[in-house]
């Protein structure tokens, strides 16, 4: 299954087999978090993505070392973005030290992830521990030639690197256009042209967020902290290079002008980009005060929700659709999407608890066992064809419908056989739970339940059925709940 899987690499634009530089190991690194506010659900989809193209990439057995980094400096949001210090502005409002919210906001971010059941990346560096690289980074391109520094702060020079390299490969936009489109260089004089960026900005009194360099007490550009974590983790090229397709241009687009300009070489293979979670058709951001926050979520305190939603519903709904295209977030589809997540887990919950039954004198159905072989493969196909979950929800319904006919007895176990019969379970419950990352959410009401069973005791002793309320209390205690019998009621407490 290895050599089929096919990505979409929005270098080239093409959809091409999946080779890396040195299997099996892969080295895949995704932009990260900024930690100065909470994530909302737009990023969680672009994480999300990743999540599933990790596990799949583990599951053909390949040794991925996954780096996203943490980005805690406070950095740039575009280029006409004068070093506005966000931490240090986030500090101040919440009358917290600047680490105190890179820290809260960090914590709160892998609690989510946590929550969402997103593996955690192998290497997890952030920008603050990497200011030396940086810095040591600034210094090459400045060597180079391609950077030049002004009044302590240092730009990168675009059209000096489009004299021998192509400024915008990634993009596909051309330097013309840009220097043409736009109009002056209002409030950033200090720059040769418009096009270039920052890779070192000079702090002004006020900032907070500043470190020491050659050309002065300062910060790093937006940039720079993802091709030196990348380079120093993964290498000067490797495998896969990842963010939201709003980090095309200009982040990823400067990453590789930084990268070919330091190194000589092109840094990544196969980029990725996912495509934007969007309410009414628009995308979701902080900035346009669309988004949604996951406690918003879980608490159904949204504006625009009816009800709460879980995580995995969440999840789910998020898989039906291909990476690559836009995601319409709404009531009505999760909706949908919980019960759609409830059907697949009734199937695993199914799928874990049927055991196979010989039956005397059925044969083996050769179409049975062709149709089922068949839906499996889909699977795989669709999942080596660029990570398409959507499409391999829509085959796990149709190998559920044989486990669902197993379990009634439509379909009978000999007809297709022992050997078939473990290929369909297995693969419904590696599917759902490995790749999909899709578990089982037990009913949070537990004491809901506790309560059935104390009435169901309490009939027990009313009626002296004494071999019944043994039973129920043995059964409780199983579960670390034991029961107590008071004057006009019954209580219960958790086993000391
Ligand atoms: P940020 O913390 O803003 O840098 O965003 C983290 C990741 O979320 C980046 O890869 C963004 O491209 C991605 N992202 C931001 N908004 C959305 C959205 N509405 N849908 C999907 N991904 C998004
Ligand atoms: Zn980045």
């Amino acid at each position: 299954m290895q050599n089929q899987l096919r990505i979409y690499n929005s270098l080239t634009r093409k959809k091409e087999l999946f080779e890396p530089l040195n299997p099996p190991f892969v080295g895949m690194y995704v932009c990260g978090p900024t930690v100065y506010n909470d994530v909302h659900l737009g990023n969680l989809r672009t994480f999300l993505s990743f999540d599933i193209i990790y596990r799949y990439l583990k599951h053909l057995g390949y040794k991925v070392r996954y780096v996203r980094n943490i980005t805690d400096v406070g950095h740039l949001e575009s280029d006409a973005d004068e070093g506005e210090d966000k931490i240090g502005k986030r500090a101040k409002l919440e009358n917290l030290e600047p680490m105190e919210v890179v820290q809260k906001y960090a914590n709160s971010f892998h609690r989510v992830t946590a929550e969402f059941n997103l593996l955690d990346p192998d290497i997890e560096p952030s920008a603050i521990a990497h200011i030396q690289e940086q810095i040591k980074m600034v210094g090459t391109l400045l060597e180079k030639g391609v950077a030049y520094e002004v009044n302590g702060s240092v730009y990168f020079d675009v059209k000096k690197y489009n004299e021998h390299e192509k400024y915008g490969i990634l993009s596909g936009r051309k330097l013309e256009e840009l220097m043409a489109g736009s109009r002056d260089l209002e409030g950033q004089e200090e720059k040769r042209s418009i096009v270039d960026f920052a890779l070192w900005k000079k702090a002004s009194p006020s900032h907070i967020m500043r470190w020491e360099s050659p050309w002065s007490e300062g910060f790093p550009g937006w940039h720079l902290e993802c091709s030196v974590m990348s380079t120093k983790y993964l290498g000067e090229t490797f495998d896969i290079h990842g963010g939201g397709m709003d980090l095309k241009f200009p982040h990823h687009e400067c990453e590789i002008a930084q990268s070919v300009g330091a190194y000589g070489k092109q840094p990544v293979r196969y980029w990725i980009h996912t495509n934007m979670l969007t309410v009414n058709g628009q995308k979701m951001s902080k900035s346009l005060g669309n988004s949604f926050l996951p406690q918003e979520l879980f608490t159904g305190s949204h504006e625009l929700l009816s009800e709460p939603y879980s995580p995995m519903t969440v999840r789910f709904f998020m898989l039906q659709s291909h990476y690559s295209s836009t995601l319409d977030f709404s009531d009505e589809a999760l909706k949908a999407a919980k019960k759609g997540y409830k059907k697949m887990i009734n199937g695993l919950v199914l799928a874990k608890k049927l055991q196979y039954k010989p039956e005397e004198g059925v044969e083996i159905n050769a179409k049975a066992v062709e149709q089922t072989d068949r839906i499996i493969e889909n699977i795989y196909r669709a999942l080596n064809d660029d990570f398409n979950t959507a499409q391999a929800i829509a085959q796990l319904f149709n190998l559920l419908k044989k486990i669902n006919s197993l379990s009634t007895g439509n379909l009978k176990f000999a007809e297709i056989g022992e050997e078939t019969f473990s290929k369909v379970t297995s693969t419904y419950i590696t599917i759902v739970e490995d790749i999909l990352g899709l578990i089982e959410e037990k009913p949070a009401e537990v004491e809901g339940f506790i309560d059935i069973i104390i009435d169901l005791y309490k009939e027990a002793k009313q009626a002296r059925d004494y071999d019944k309320v043994d039973e129920l209390r043995a059964k409780l205690k199983k579960y670390g709940v034991v029961l107590k019998d008071m004057k006009d009621s019954i209580g219960w407490a958790y086993e000391e």
